[in-house]
């Protein structure tokens, strides 16, 4: 991506699911390095914080009680429980990102996406799709940050999430990290060129 890329004037929201394992996290930093202008939404959790991840940036790591009060009080812009843990995006920087032109990318499970296509009709969603499920497997264990048991349940649920991958837009397939960047990356620059979020160039030129 050159400097010259000129941001538009109504960002889009990107939905990006993909089961545990299938490299969704590390595409989407790439993806962030390349193009500007993308806000990464940063969900709220009652999952305990992993090795090398940080509170406020992975995720914001609260308890249940105030789980359930943010969900109470509807500050929540979708919510899912994942891997028997509550999972929720916050309503409001998703909001004003978006009323700024800015646009805003989800990393969700497959319920919180149907409740955000319900929501937001416009949104674009994206499924990162695993070569196969043993790949999934074996990267749940490289990563090692995980016990035997929780990446079984792991194995089980991402098959379930793969099951639901025709309800997306687009699929990309992770098998070569930089191909997939890449398709990611195509997707996320068309999307932003709609004619429809370009009103600066229509006014210039039409
Ligand atoms: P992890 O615990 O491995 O970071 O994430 C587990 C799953 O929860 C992933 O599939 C991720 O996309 C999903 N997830 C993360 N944040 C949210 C959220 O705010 N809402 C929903 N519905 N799912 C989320």
């Amino acid at each position: 991506m050159t400097t010259a890329w000129e941001r538009p004037q109504a960002g889009a929201l990107f939905v990006v699911s993909g089961a545990s394992g299938s490299g969704k996290t590390t595409l989407l930093k790439r993806v962030f390095a390349r193009v500007p202008g993308l806000q990464f939404s940063v969900s709220a959790t009652t999952r305990g914080i992993r090795a090398g991840e940080a509170d406020g940036v992975d995720y914001h790591f609260v308890d249940i009680p105030t789980f359930q009060r943010l969900r109470d009080q509807g500050d929540l812009l979708e919510h899912a429980e994942v891997y028997g843990r509550h999972y929720g995006t916050p309503r409001e920087p998703v909001e004003h990102a978006l009323g700024q032109g800015l646009s805003v990318v989800l990393d969700i499970d497959v319920q919180g996406a149907r409740q955000v296509r319900r929501s937001h009709p416009s949104a674009v969603s994206i499924f990162i799709l695993p070569p196969s499920v043993g790949t999934i497997k074996d990267r749940l264990v490289t990563r090692g940050t995980d016990s035997a048991e929780v990446i079984a349940r792991r194995v089980r649920e991402a098959e379930e999430q793969l099951s639901a991958c025709g309800e997306y837009d687009y699929l990309v397939m992770n098998d070569d990290l930089e191909t997939a960047t890449q398709v990611l990356e195509a997707v996320v620059l068309a999307e932003l060129s709609r004619t429809s979020r370009r009103a600066r160039w229509v006014k210039l030129f039409a």
